[in-house]
């Protein structure tokens, strides 16, 4: 969870998660959607999706325990080479090494590691240096207080060099060169797109919704039907329900960016006449009462607009 993430933010959810998967079984035994329901607002929902795959491997594969070499972690969905290494040493004290951002900060300050970490030479030379330095007796302890250093003192922008245990080896820091470790990536102009989201009610208050294909933006989760910008969204409405709807309002644009592009959003309020309560032909597309909403995942954007509408409280 708190890849990515800051633990107030994190800190519910964290909590919520853990009071309904108390153990690797119980979700296990979930559904996806109720895992990524307990997910929704945090972003990166590939993140619910492994965590919940890996439990059912563990389950099906491991008996129920958690494995115990670096090789099978990996094996597991989501579980890279630094979180493996943070499991096998936090939780078992196995001398393995960690590679977190926070990390590769404090790695490339104290021996002024030039480039970008994501590159694959700069990644390389920062785990040869973490794999030396990964204390054998109390490499927990050691992995703990690298992840601490750059979590507080070694900060992105002011780093407290003053206070720092390392200041006297630290290159960066002997150069006052902080803020050139660890080098940026070049930044890449990212494309932009247009949908239209329909926002389709029936005459009874239900809504529309679509289930997001297991793969892509939004994977597996609950979202609105999505029409090509071009597309007349009374016809998009149409084709989708098979009924025309009484009354069209074009709502305010809004953009939502992804790592890898923006994602301009022209929400389209439908309504239409009848009640339309029956399950559609096709099981993705399914009309719900408002109050089944708060316990599907749906991505937060989409979310904020049926909020916005006023049909969740
Ligand atoms: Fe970071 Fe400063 Fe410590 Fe170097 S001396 S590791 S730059 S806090």
């Amino acid at each position: 969870m708190l890849q990515q993430t800051q633990v107030s933010v994190v800190k519910n959810y964290y909590q919520n998660f853990m009071r309904r998967f108390p153990d690797i079984t119980t979700l296990a035994n979930a559904q996806q959607d109720e895992v990524l329901s307990l997910w929704s607002g945090l972003g990166y929902y590939s993140r619910a999706r492994n965590l919940h795959k890996a439990a059912r491997i563990i389950r099906d594969q491991h008996r129920g325990d958690f494995p115990a070499t670096i090789e099978e972690l990996q094996a597991l969905p989501g579980i890279g080479r630094s979180t493996a290494g943070a499991i096998l040493s936090l939780a078992q004290q196995q001398p393995a090494a960690i590679l977190d951002g926070n990390v590769k900060r404090v790695l490339a300050r104290c021996f002024a590691i030039t480039g970008w970490p994501g590159k694959s030479s700069v990644l390389r030379e920062l785990w040869s240096l973490s794999d030396q330095l990964t204390s054998t007796k109390r490499p927990r302890d050691y992995n703990q207080a690298m992840m601490d250093l750059g979590a507080t003192l070694c900060s992105r922008s002011k780093p407290g060099c003053r206070q720092c245990p390392l200041q006297l080896n630290c290159k960066a820091c002997l150069q006052q060169q902080q803020h050139l470790y660890p080098g940026k990536k070049t930044p890449k102009k990212l494309p932009h797109r247009l949908i239209q989201m329909l926002l389709i009610r029936d005459a009874a208050g239900h809504i529309l919704l679509e289930k997001r294909p297991q793969t892509g933006v939004w994977a597996g989760l609950w979202s609105l039907p999505e029409a090509a910008a071009e597309t007349q969204a009374q016809t998009a409405c149409y084709q989708l329900t098979g009924i025309e709807p009484q009354q069209v309002l074009a709502m305010e644009q809004r953009r939502h960016t992804f790592s890898h592009f923006h994602l301009h959003i022209q929400p389209q309020l439908l309504h239409i006449a009848k009640p339309a309560h029956r399950v559609m032909d096709s099981e993705r597309l399914v009309w719900y009462k408002l109050d089944q909403l708060n316990s599907l995942g749906i991505a937060a954007p989409v979310m904020r607009l049926l909020k916005e509408i006023g049909e969740i409280t």
